[in-house]
């Protein structure tokens, strides 16, 4: 392995693994953490002057995380999200803007992807329930949960939200670490940090110049992507002020009679999406690349690749057989690694 993959795959891990307080990096300006939260690890990176500067902007971006992920999430029977979900069949119900405003995002990304991402995907996510589920469910049981699985029914005015069909379950969180890692990277922006990077599981956002901590304006942050079948990276990605998400068949799965069956699923079929292994996206904002990798990943190839062309959107796909593709708004971006053997 050369010296140089050796390096991207060490801060890789290191950017996962490292579960201290605030801990410098080799580079003196760069600090980071990472702590359990969103049902994943989440990290935070930053250049400061000094640790006390790097650890007080780092506890503020987690206390953002932390509020967010009770705005988002639905296991708070008291959360707002909650109270839609009980109550907006009934009638219109009132929410906050910013409730009002992911949710237009989530609907967003479902019309971009010709709804193959969709919030209301809730009814099936809980019957194939991969994380604890052996074997698929009933086909009968598939049909009628896929029956409750419509964003179109999901209807915003102002500042209400309506189902128009009883059953219903909203859930933005299939956008949530992306919008999340938005927001803590404005909270540090506006706090005076000038660079660093927001790490949600597979949704990345970073900020500034100065992936080497050296302040230049023209020095990428360095991200990889993962090889969805192995342990190493398949690709290494520069990004200054930008972000990417990755959606991958590897993480939420069981097997079945030689057969995967993971998490994200096609609301046309009610079974786990096929064709793909993985999908990465790069936009400026990570709200849309987190929606659109699970919207194109679950699109399948063809209608992804496609959708990457016509949108000009930076992305990289590896297909069930193992091809790679790089979308052509990728190319400047993302660089494939050779096999490290
Ligand atoms: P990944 O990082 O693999 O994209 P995410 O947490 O971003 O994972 O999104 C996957 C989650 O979104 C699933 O666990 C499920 O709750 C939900 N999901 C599954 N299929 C869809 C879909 N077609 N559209 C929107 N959300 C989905
Ligand atoms: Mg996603």
């Amino acid at each position: 392995m050369s010296n140089k993959y050796f390096k991207l795959l060490t801060s890789y891990f290191l950017l996962i693994l490292c579960l201290a307080g605030c801990e410098q990096n080799q580079n003196p300006s760069i600090y980071k953490n990472t702590r359990p939260l969103m049902g994943t690890y989440v990290t935070i990176t930053v250049t400061a002057d000094s640790k006390e500067q790097a650890q007080k902007a780092i506890d503020a971006g987690f206390l953002e995380v932390e509020r967010l992920e009770a705005l988002l999430s639905l296991w708070r029977p008291d959360s707002e999200l909650s109270r839609v979900n009980a109550t907006a069949f009934d009638r219109p119900v009132e929410v906050s803007k910013e409730l009002i405003d992911i949710s237009k995002k989530s609907l967003e990304i479902s019309q971009l992807t010709d709804g193959a991402f969709d919030p209301t995907i809730g009814p099936l996510v809980r019957l194939w329930n991969v994380t604890e589920n052996k074997a698929p469910p009933d086909p009968e049981d598939v049909e009628r949960a896929r029956l409750l699985v419509d964003y179109r029914n999901v209807i915003i005015k102002g500042s209400t939200i309506h189902f128009l069909k009883k059953g219903i379950t909203f859930d933005p969180g299939g956008i949530a670490k992306g919008y999340t890692a938005d927001r803590v990277v404005a909270l540090l922006k506006n706090i005076g940090i000038k660079s660093g990077i927001v790490a949600i599981a597979g949704d990345i956002k970073v900020f500034g110049a100065g992936g080497k901590g050296e302040g230049q304006k023209e020095d990428p942050w360095q991200v990889g992507i993962q090889d969805p079948r192995g342990e190493g990276l398949i690709a290494s990605v520069e990004l200054l002020d930008g972000a990417i998400s990755t959606s991958g068949d590897y993480e939420r799965y069981f097997i079945f009679e030689g057969r995967r069956y993971h998490h994200l699923l096609d609301p046309a079929t009610g079974y786990p999406a096929k064709g793909i292994r993985e999908v990465s996206v790069l936009d400026k904002q990570g709200v849309n690349c987190d929606g659109l990798a699970t919207g194109l990943f679950v699109l399948g190839p063809e209608r992804a690749k496609k959708k990457m062309e016509n949108m000009n959107l930076a992305g990289l796909i590896v297909t069930e057989t193992g091809e790679i593709y790089l979308s052509p708004a990728a190319k400047q971006h993302v660089k494939i690694l050779p096999t490290m053997q």
